[in-house]
């Protein structure tokens, strides 16, 4: 799709666009799980090289390299960013890290430090571990002291994983949350991350120790059906959260706090990204059907031609 070229308008950077994060949200958004106005270009995320900036802006100067994750129509060779939202990228950073490290990366900084809160040497849970969230999840855990127990759908996924630093790795089935509590002597896990929604729910509320918390941030699989809260009572007073990112990063402070220890951990190598699978920007369609049957991991990135 052609449109006209966008221009910077106040507190605006426009940015020439060296690759595009692709995440899930983009496929619900796509389905029409999440309504878009129409028509709309897709993709929030991307990093690229600046060369306009809109009046008012100082924080960004013309020929830096930014990243970002909340810029609608991110698929494309231009993208407007805020500017308060771009975030520079440094040297040893490279572009297809940048694009799809802020929001898989914030998201797994909030879900440990926001959502929950989850102590040194608790054990969590973390579903789709290969996935893009989940191995960042997992490095960010690891890096706090926590043990990680993982789910993945296949051998390639599990070695992924334990790259990651998971400490087991397991795949799904009814009797997940029994094989869970056999690795925390019967207690379960201190905080369930479950973006895999429909298909893991039950077993994650199964999973959880007394007082813990069900962080339920996704739903590959399906939204989660209707559920009476007097379960949460009989499975020992359990917490049940269905945050999003958006909340997390509204204040431009805690934005850039969040993003700042995101970058910093890259840059210092304490998170590795492993950027999974590249392809053409006009080939975004098949980016989302491979995301969509289970066949990526880590994460997804976008080039466009120029
Ligand atoms: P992933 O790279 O994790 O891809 C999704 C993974 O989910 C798949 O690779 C697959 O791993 C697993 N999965 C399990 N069942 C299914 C199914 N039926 N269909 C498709 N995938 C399935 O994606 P992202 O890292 O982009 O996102 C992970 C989750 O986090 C998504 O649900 C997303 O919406 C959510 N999210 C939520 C945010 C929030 O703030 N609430 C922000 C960012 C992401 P396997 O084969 O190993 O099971």
């Amino acid at each position: 799709m052609s449109v006209p070229d966008p221009e910077p308008g106040p507190g605006e950077v426009l940015v020439r666009v060296a690759a595009s994060g692709v995440n899930f949200i983009d496929t619900y958004q796509r389905s029409g799980a999440y309504s878009m106005k129409l028509p709309y270009v897709p993709g929030s995320e991307g990093a690229g090289e600046v060369i306009a900036i809109g009046d008012e802006v100082t924080s960004v100067a013309v020929g830096q390299r930014v990243a970002w994750c909340d810029a609608p129509g991110s698929y494309a060779e231009l993208v407007l960013v805020r500017a308060t939202r771009a975030v520079p990228v440094p040297d040893g950073v490279d572009d297809q890290v940048a694009a799809s490290a802020l929001l898989q990366g914030l998201t797994a900084h909030y879900l440990l430090d926001g959502s929950a809160h989850p102590q040194p040497d608790q054990t969590i849970l973390v579903h789709a571990g290969a996935g893009g969230v989940g191995l960042v999840l997992t490095q960010m855990a690891k890096a706090k002291g926590l043990r990680v127990i993982t789910t993945v759908s296949s051998d390639a996924k599990e070695a992924l994983s334990r790259e990651a630093g998971a400490d087991e790795v397991l795949r799904y089935g009814d009797d997940l949350a029994e094989r869970v509590r056999g690795l925390t002597e019967g207690r379960g896990v201190a905080v369930s991350y479950d973006g895999v929604g429909a298909d893991t729910f039950e077993q994650s509320l199964a999973a959880t120790a007394v007082r813990g918390v069900v962080v339920l941030f996704g739903a590959a699989s399906g939204p989660v059906p209707p559920f009476d809260l007097q379960r949460l009572n009989a499975a020992g007073s359990l917490s049940v959260t269905r945050p999003k990112l958006g909340d997390f990063i509204a204040d431009d402070a805690e934005f850039t706090w969040r993003a700042g220890e995101v970058i910093d951990g890259i840059a210092n190598g304490t998170v590795k990204v492993l950027v999974g699978h590249t392809y053409p920007l006009a080939e975004a369609a098949q980016a989302h059907r491979d995301l969509a049957a289970r066949t990526t991991t880590g994460s997804v990135v976008l080039l466009p031609a120029h």
